[in-house]
């Protein structure tokens, strides 16, 4: 079964809501093992859903809408799968008497425009609504079905899965299941990696994607089958090649800050931290970990030097992190130094470097600092330095 989901609602459009509903239903849709050909958003106008719909029905058996069911006049999801089904709205006494029931349960007042949600395209099944007011439904079309949902996303996760699964399940004989486990890597690029598992990546049945994430990346292993069993099997046998192949680049599912703070407490080292800027990303990693802290002998800041290139940068950062470890006799000093200037598309270069008993390691990377992400990224280099060095098995630098 294929299927396209259609999130409603002008909001959407307008950036004020981020689309959440989508990325759920696509979850779940996938994990049915139900392939998933588009998601579309469309505003809160009538004629333009209608067409959506009707596109959608044109390339696959399932429609899954959500939003735009309120008693408001801008909610016209009703309105717009009935034009696109070509069925009449018909009033059905039985909802507009669960409809009060339920205000009467909340000890609300029912205004008359909740009339509205009364109605239901000719032909559809209405779907009860617990958890608020507007009834779901879903109508079985000869060109597929339509199944539409609210768009609050505590009600529209709750039908999913009481009702919407269910039917599916029941109903349409989804039974196969689409199991995803994810492995995390560090210490090769994202092309190494790639050649590493190309045979892997062309497979069909389980299938694997690899992205980055900051210098992490992760290998998406995907498997689809009949049965539970069947689809871990399937993941069993590509992470097991994975795990031969990638071996110690392979990393758990532990944060990257987690997983240093528990390197230096096993191999007790301790870490002095300097910070070449008030952000403090090092700092701020750190201390977001429990017991984030505890081998951290001291943090020095030093907003005020302001090297204008990425050559100064970069000692000043082995400066830094050789006077921090020095400072307070700590076996490790780990360093940031970005520099003051930034280059024609906003970037700046920023330098981290690691003090260790047997020498001096050192990363240098361009930013957009002023991206809100851009000092977590930072901090992210800085950790991803150190832990290299706590990791000796790790074969290739970054
Ligand atoms: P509606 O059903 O369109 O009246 O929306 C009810 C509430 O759910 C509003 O607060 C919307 O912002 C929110 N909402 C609607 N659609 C979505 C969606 N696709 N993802 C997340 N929230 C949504
Ligand atoms: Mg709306």
């Amino acid at each position: 079964m294929n299927a396209e989901i259609i999130a409603i609602g002008s909001e959407l459009l307008l950036g004020a809501t981020v689309d959440t509903n989508s990325a759920y239903l696509a979850r779940h849709l996938a994990a049915a093992g139900i392939n998933l050909y588009r998601k579309a958003v469309v505003g809160d106008n009538t004629e333009r859903i209608a067409a959506m719909v009707r596109e959608a029905l044109e390339r696959v058996d399932l429609v899954i809408c959500t939003g735009g069911l309120g008693p408001t006049v801008d909610d016209v999801t009703r309105e717009g799968v009935a034009l696109a089904l070509g069925r009449e709205l018909e009033f059905h006494e039985a909802l507009l008497e669960q409809i009060a029931a339920r205000f009467a349960a909340m000890n609300r007042t029912m205004s008359p425009s909740n009339r509205q949600q009364a109605y239901l395209p000719a032909g559809a099944r209405a779907i009860e609504n617990p958890r608020g007011t507007a009834p779901a439904f879903l109508v079985e079309d000869a060109r597929g079905t339509v199944i539409v949902l609210p768009g609050v996303p505590h009600e529209m996760r709750y039908l999913f899965e009481h009702a919407v699964l269910p039917y599916l399940r029941n109903e349409r004989g989804i039974s196969s299941v689409i199991l995803v486990k994810t492995l995390h890597a560090v210490g090769l690029g994202e092309s190494v990696i790639g050649e590493m598992v190309a045979d892997l990546m062309q497979a069909e049945n389980p299938t694997l994607g690899i992205s980055a994430k900051q210098a992490r990346y992760e290998l998406r292993i995907g498997a689809r089958a009949e049965s539970q069993a069947e689809a871990e099997a399937l993941v069993a046998q590509a992470e097991a090649t994975i795990r031969e192949r990638l071996g110690s680049n392979l990393i758990g599912d532990e944060p990257l800050a987690a997983q240093v703070v528990r390197m230096l407490a096993e191999q007790q080292q301790t870490l002095t931290i300097y910070e070449g800027t008030l952000m403090a990303p090092i700092y701020r990693a750190l201390s977001a970990t429990p017991n984030g802290l505890a081998h951290v002998r001291g943090v020095l800041i030093h907003p005020l030097d302001r090297p204008t290139d990425e050559h100064a940068a970069a000692s000043l950062a082995l400066a830094g992190a050789i006077s921090a470890a020095d400072r307070w006799r700590s076996d490790l000093g780990l360093a940031v130094q970005a520099s003051s200037t930034s280059d024609e598309r906003g970037f700046t270069a920023v330098s981290v470097a690691l003090c260790t008993p047997t020498g001096m390691r050192q990363a240098t990377r361009k930013y957009d600092l002023n991206q809100p992400e851009g000092w977590e990224f930072v901090g992210t280099l800085a950790l991803d330095l150190l832990h290299e060095y706590l990791n000796p098995n790790t074969t290739a630098s970054m």
